[in-house]
This record gives C-alpha cells, structure tokens and sequence, in this order.
C-alpha cells in the first residue's frame, strides 16, 4: 500500500509542499495540483488511489470538485479527503453528504493524515477485493444457472425447463385463446443405431437433429430434449396448419440427412402434435400427454410420419 497514487489538491503552496514532503517520506507517490480543474483532469486520466482535496481552491470549490468526482463512474470509487482550516460541523456534514470519505482539518499532524490515508486506503481495499468475489459469485451463479436448465448434450433446454415454459404459455393460451402446438418427435429405432454404429454415434444423431430441428422453427418457437431421443417443440401462435409445416421439414430433412459416422444408415423420426385450447386439454401436463401418446399412434402407423391429436 505504500507505493499508493495520492493527488494531492492543494493551492497553497507552503502546506502543499510540507505535505508532499512528508507524504513522500512515508512511501507514497504525489501528484500535486493547485486548481480544482486540474484535479478534474488527473483524477480523469490517470491512476489515482486517494484524493487530499482542501476546500477552498482558486477557481472551483473542492465541494464541488468532490461532487462531480462522486458523480463520475470512473472515479467515483476513489477516496476523497477533504482539507480544511474550517473545522466547522456544517462543513464537514456538506463533504460527507457529497460523499466525501473522511474529513482532516487544518492544521494536521502527519501521524494523523497518514493513518487516514492508510484507513481509507484499506477500506477501499477490502470493498474492491468484496466487490470482485461478488462479480465472481455472481458468474458463478449465472453459470449455474444455465446449468440447470440446459441439457449438456445438445445445448437445447432440457425437461425441467420445458414443462416451465409449456406451464406460462398454456395459462396465454387459455386466457387469450391463442393457438399453441405442442410437438413431440421420437427417434425410430435408435436402439438399433447405438448397437450398429456405437454410442458415439448415437450422440452425434441427436446432436444433429437437435440442429435439424432448430434450423427449422421461428425464432419464438422453443425446442427441447424431452428425455432420451425425445425432443418436446412448443410452438406458440400455431394452429394444426401452421404447424404442419416445419413438422414435414423437421421429418423429410431428418430421413435426407447423413449423419456422421453412418454414411449408408439413415434415420427417421416420428412426430406427434397436440394442439391447445381444446375443451378435452385442461393443462399443460395433459398437453404434452396428447402429443406423446400420439407420437405412439404414428410408430404403429408405421413411423417416419406425423400424427396429430384428435381435438374434442
Ligand atoms: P422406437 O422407434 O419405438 O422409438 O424405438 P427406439 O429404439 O428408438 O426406442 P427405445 O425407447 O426402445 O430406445 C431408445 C434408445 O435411446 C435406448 C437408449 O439407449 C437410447 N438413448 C437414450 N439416450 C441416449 C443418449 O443420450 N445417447 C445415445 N447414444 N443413446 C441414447
Ligand atoms: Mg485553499
Ligand atoms: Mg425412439
Ligand atoms: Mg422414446
């Protein structure tokens, strides 16, 4: 702490001399000015631990000086002293309500100027180390966060997090009668893609169609991994017609599509659509129900095709 940056803001030049003189002797660095503005200029543009400000300046006020210093985001973390022959209460109450962080009055002794620096100095210390553990606990967090509602394979929001966002648009849908599809699409046969190209591979596919299936929605529709080669789509502001289309995308692209690591094997998936509001779909829960079990009725339709609920 000793090699600290003190700017010293002091237009008499006798006190401002005996002061850097001894500020010196004790291991600081000082930059002495003489004017408010141009305490405004360094405290600007160079690096700046603490500010000794006296209060009475040739040109602007050091209240003023502390003020506009305060108010500035750049320099606002830096500490102000403010100097003053004035040991008046009202004075030290004005430097404190402009944020001044400590007061010394005139005269001082060294002993006393160099433990207020060293008090502020520190305080500042331990504010800026609290303040970086919280921008990192705060990433961390964040990260976390993320964590919690991505599935780490396909990078696309995974079953917890679904069911919230099927939940809230479910509740527009009833309030407002908007039309929502809910789309699950299944995998055929994957079982038999693990065994005859590995595990691997495997992921690869649903890496894929989870790229299949967000090349081919809007931006307002959300994708998910429902389980295991399951993906949930919701689709807001769709009716059975709308939604028809990015199904057939989704399943023609997927049955076109070469996988890595199976170039002769080819992969289909199956889709079922349940659509909202219907008057035999009460929640969302029972939503996502419709299109699963409609997703069966198309494997025993043969698969690599699309079914959609029938709406009562
Ligand atoms: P169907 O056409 O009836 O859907 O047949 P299927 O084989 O796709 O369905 P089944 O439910 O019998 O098998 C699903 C397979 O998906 C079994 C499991 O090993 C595989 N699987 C689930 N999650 C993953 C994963 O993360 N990676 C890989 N590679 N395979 C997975
Ligand atoms: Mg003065
Ligand atoms: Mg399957
Ligand atoms: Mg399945």
């Amino acid at each position: 702490m000793t090699e600290a940056r003190v700017l010293l803001v002091e237009d008499n030049r006798t006190e401002a001399e005996a002061t850097k003189g001894f500020l010196e002797k004790y291991g600081y660095e000082v930059t002495w000015v003489e004017t408010g503005m141009a305490a405004l200029k360094i405290a600007k543009t160079e690096l700046v631990d603490i500010v000794l400000l006296d209060l009475l300046l040739p040109d602007i006020n050091g209240t003023e000086v502390c003020r506009w210093l305060k108010g500035n985001e750049d320099t606002r973390g830096i500490p102000i002293i403010m100097l003053t022959i004035k040991s008046s209460t009202e004075d030290k109450v004005t430097g404190l309500q402009i944020g001044a962080d400590d007061y010394l009055p005139k005269p001082y002794d060294e002993v006393e100027l160099n433990a207020r620096i060293y008090a502020n100095l520190r305080s500042k210390a331990l504010q800026d180390a609290l303040r970086s553990k919280n921008r990192a606990l705060q990433e961390i967090l964040k990260r976390v966060e993320v964590l919690a509602i991505t599935d780490p394979l396909t990078e696309l929001y995974n079953r917890r997090q679904i069911e919230v966002i099927v939940d809230r648009e479910f509740v527009r849908t009833k309030r407002y009668g908007s039309p929502l599809a809910c789309m699950m699409i299944d995998i055929d046969h994957f079982k038999k893609v693990n065994e005859e190209y590995g595990h691997k591979a495997g992921d690869l596919v649903l890496r894929e169609l989870s790229g299949i299936i967000q090349g081919n929605i809007r931006e307002v529709d959300t994708p998910s991994r429902w389980g295991g080669e399951e993906f949930l789509l919701l689709m807001p502001e769709t009716d059975k017609e709308k939604s028809l289309r990015p199904a057939s995308r989704i399943l023609e692209r997927t049955a076109a599509f070469t996988f890595p690591g199976m170039p002769e094997g080819r992969v289909t998936v199956s889709i079922g659509i349940a659509m909202a509001p219907v008057s035999n779909i009460e929640t969302a829960e029972q939503l996502i129900d419709a299109s699963d079990l409609v997703m069966y009725e198309a494997k025993r339709k043969g698969r690599n095709r699309i079914e959609f609920a029938k709406s009562s």
